[in-house]
């Protein structure tokens, strides 16, 4: 069942149409990751969700109370939604442990300190109550936002490019972390970012939106192996088209046949029919050849620590990206042989 729905969302600035028509139905207890372009709305999302805009048309519906829309709105404070800022928005001059109190002004003192303290273990600071903000890492001060954010007990929180603020490292590990203090209190969750690799490793499913429309609604695993549109394909990772022409149990292209089978559903397609097979670089091998052989060039190519990427200029004019261990070197200029070698079903769009 849903948690939140929205219904039909559009929202203007000025003349400028932030969001057009979006609708989405939010499952209990999934982590559900807004990812798109910068610009393409996803703040705009986050804050008519929250309270902290009203839509022009649509509604907003929380545990099937109607928030905002049918001329009704909802202030932020009484939605029962908590929100994690990009740059955590910590008071500088109350404690860790006065932070996470903060939502908890009504409750009585006991209660209030007992659920602080739930907090403070649950993000791993139980030693750091009496600490500011000035005296935590960047990674612990994500954590008391977070304590912060859940102990009033959401509904549903939202966190807007949650890790942003922290360094490459320290950003993996508080992906895991998040995503386990998440689980652990079973709240609904709704992040964004513009990070495809974070939305596919904190995710239960991810909402690729582009300019101010959800593309596609999927787990990671679909929306990264079977995206529904070539903006999705390209947004989620590089992204090379092979064209070929079905023919009885293959598709014939200029780098040999590709069954049928190993396509996802072009099984209905007929004989003739034209299609851009989608490959990434992990689907497609590169190696030397003798000039007859060969079936184009390398044209680029870029280190990227364990592997390397490569590019391809095949003879017919097309372009194909592969990435190989870095002990199989190529150089700039070879002519190579190119294969796809992918393990599994190739998503495929029209010519
Ligand atoms: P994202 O978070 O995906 O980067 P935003 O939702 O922040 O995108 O912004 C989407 C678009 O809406 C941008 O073009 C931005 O300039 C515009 N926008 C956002 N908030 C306002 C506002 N308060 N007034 C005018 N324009 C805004
Ligand atoms: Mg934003």
């Amino acid at each position: 069942e849903s948690v939140l729905e929205l219904d039909g969302i559009a929202k203007r600035f000025g003349s400028e149409d932030v969001i057009g028509d979006l609708s989405l139905a939010v499952r209990d207890g999934e982590i559900l990751t807004l990812l798109g372009p910068s610009g393409c709305g996803k703040t705009t999302t986050l804050r008519l969700i929250a309270g902290l805009e009203k839509p022009n048309a649509g509604q907003v519906r929380l545990q099937d109370e109607t928030v905002a829309g049918d001329g009704r709105f909802v202030p932020p404070e009484e939605r029962g939604v908590g929100v994690v800022f990009q740059d955590f928005a910590l008071f500088p001059h109350l404690t860790a442990h006065e932070n996470v109190a903060f939502g908890l002004q009504e409750w009585a003192d006991a209660e209030r300190d007992a659920r602080v303290d739930e907090l403070l273990e649950l993000v791993g600071l139980a030693d750091h109550g009496d600490d500011y903000p000035d005296e935590l890492s960047g990674g612990q001060q994500q954590r008391i936002a977070l304590a912060r954010s859940l102990a009033p007990e959401p509904e549903m929180l939202l966190l807007d490019e949650p890790f942003s603020n922290l360094d490459v490292d320290l950003r993996v590990e508080m992906r895991e972390e998040v995503r386990r203090i998440i689980k652990e209190t079973g709240v609904t969750a709704i992040s964004v970012t513009h990070d495809q690799e974070e939305a596919l490793s904190i995710s239960d499913r991810v909402a690729v939106m582009n300019d101010g429309d959800i593309e596609q609604i999927d787990t990671p695993q679909q929306v990264f192996q079977q995206p529904e549109s070539r903006f999705v394909a390209g947004f989620l990772g590089h992204a090379s088209f092979l064209p070929g022409e079905v023919h009885g149990d293959h598709v014939e292209t200029a780098l040999g046949r590709v069954l049928r089978d190993d396509v996802h559903g072009l099984a209905h397609q007929y004989d003739g029919s034209i299609v851009d097979l989608l490959v990434r670089p992990d689907d497609v091998t590169a190696y030397p050849a003798a000039e007859a052989e060969a079936d184009g060039r390398v044209v680029y190519r870029r280190y990227l620590g364990p592997t390397v990427l490569y590019r391809v200029e095949l003879d017919d004019g097309e372009t194909i990206e592969c990435m190989h261990n870095h002990s199989d070197r190529i150089d700039l200029d070879e002519r190579v042989v190119v294969r796809v070698t992918a393990d599994h079903e190739l998503a495929w769009f029209p010519a």
